[in-house]
């Protein structure tokens, strides 16, 4: 860089750093090994100070300097608090060490690394929703976030959201896959680790799960959703594990053994599970039945859909998962099973989640004589209330599916349930449809039984959209 550059870049940089806007503003400058983050941080007008989120990140500090004056500036009480009249800092950041912290991303390739956002982004008190965001990249590394695309090329807005996980970034060489369902875009970050890298038979995979979650309703309650994919070795299964993360939008993190066929993905529950999560807003982690519950029911209704599962194993998956659940934890209530319950708690929030939105959809769909359901109530939700920027409470969206539906059935459902023992009665329900389940938990279709065709309706059809078509690019 020649002197008059230099010059002209520390003016503007100068200029960007210090104008006081509303909002927070960040410059992220990466080092091309990945081993540092130098973070310029400026703060909203209203802003006193920055702290981490992660207690932890003030081990990952390396420097801090207060602008323009480029004075060192020490954290006190865990705190950066530039003097006064002065809004903006510089920190440096040990991203290997950020990025180390998480045992289950170390086995990534050297030149990927993902790493969660409260290591290294300090935030002003309140958080940084509604901050701006640019990333300043070197050649051939690439950067995967859950916030809002801007147009200047790099740049995010980290818009308010509900948090139920830290979210996570991506940097460095990994492939790059991107498709859109309805209005929602997807945006895939295949990282290289453990095994083979198959970005283009992982994206068919994504791409397929969300046509699936989509044949809910077509659409899912979000407009853009991060999608990261870690490998990992010598996994039991396809998809040991997924999770779907609100931190400033919307992402999934799925962690793959990519030596697996394709066949073995496409036939994994994890991925049409987790979009199903993407149907609702963010419910209160005390209500984590519902959030639960609502996708048990989906990933099984929507495989049958799909056709991944025929009309009779999506039934008998059911009837083996409500079985689980009604075994588990008989005294503790949906409400009370998840924090004292442990693996059983976890069925009887699952199962007895998905047990509830049996019973609403099929309570929806014999009064209606057909004509409505779970698909129409969620599908009026999406377009009333999605993407929503807050946490829901569980009371807030039976309320507001009732609203959406010809008959108020969730709201009753809820209040009989959440706080019972009892596992809601879906035995009856399934007798009605026509599923008849054995002493041994065999399960049969009676096609002479009453609501025999409200059986056939929920496991047939369901909006049919083409799976969309991934495009990947290597970094
Ligand atoms: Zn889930």
């Amino acid at each position: 860089m020649n002197p008059a550059a230099g010059t002209a870049l520390v003016l503007a940089l100068a200029a960007w750093c210090c104008a006081v806007r509303a909002t927070p503003d960040y410059r992220v400058e990466v080092a091309p090994d990945l081993a540092s983050l130098r973070v310029t941080a400026c703060l909203g007008t209203d802003d006193a100070g920055f702290a981490p989120r992660a207690a932890a990140a003030l081990g990952y500090l390396r420097t801090a300097r207060a602008l323009p004056d480029d004075t060192p500036l020490a954290p006190r009480d865990g705190r950066l608090v530039p003097a006064t009249g002065q809004r903006c800092l510089r920190y440096t950041i040990d991203l290997a060490a950020a990025a180390a912290a998480d045992r289950r991303y170390r086995a990534l390739a050297p030149g990927n690394r993902a790493v969660p956002v409260p290591t290294w982004l300090w935030t002003p008190a309140g958080g940084a929703a509604d901050a701006e965001i640019h990333f300043e990249l070197p050649p051939g590394v690439r950067v995967s976030v859950p916030w809002i695309p801007l147009e200047e090329p790099a740049t995010w807005r980290i818009p308010p959201s509900p948090r139920s996980d830290d979210a996570v970034i991506a940097l460095g060489a990994f492939t790059r896959c991107t498709f859109s369902q309805a209005d929602t875009r997807f945006d895939v970050a295949v990282l290289r680790g453990p095994g083979p890298h198959r970005p283009a038979m992982l994206a068919r995979w994504l791409a397929t799960a969300v046509a699936t979650a989509a044949r809910a309703h077509g659409r899912l309650g979000a407009r853009h959703v991060q999608v990261v994919v870690v490998p990992v070795a010598d996994a039991d299964e396809a998809v040991p594990f997924g999770q779907v993360i609100r931190d400033g939008g919307s992402a999934v993190q799925f962690f793959v053994d990519a030596a697996r066929a394709e066949s073995a993905f496409l036939a994994d529950w994890t991925a049409p599970h987790e979009f199903s999560h993407l149907l609702l807003p963010y419910v209160e982690a005390d209500a984590k039945w519902v959030a639960e519950g609502l996708a048990s029911y989906y990933q099984n209704v929507l495989m049958a859909r799909a056709g991944s599962y025929d009309e009779a194993r999506a039934w008998a998956k059911l009837v083996a998962g409500f079985g689980r659940g009604e075994h588990s934890v008989p005294a503790l209530s949906l409400d009370d099973a998840l924090p004292v319950g442990g693996w059983d708690g976890i069925m009887k929030t699952y199962w007895g989640g998905a047990a509830v939105f049996l019973l609403a959809d099929v309570e929806l769909r014999r009064r209606s004589a057909g004509a409505a359901g779970l698909d129409q109530a969620l599908a009026g939700l999406a377009a009333c209330c999605l993407p929503s920027p807050r946490t829901w409470t569980a009371p807030d969206l039976f309320a507001a599916l009732d609203a959406q539906a010809p008959f108020a059935v969730f709201t009753p459902l809820y209040a009989r349930h959440h706080a019972a023992a009892a596992f809601p009665a879906w035995r009856p329900a399934l007798r009605a449809l026509g599923v008849v389940v054995g002493d041994d938990g065999s399960v049969t279709l009676d096609d002479g039984a009453p609501d025999a065709a409200l059986r056939r309706a929920i496991m047939d059809g369901g909006s049919r959209s083409p799976v969309p078509l991934a495009t990947c690019a290597d970094g």
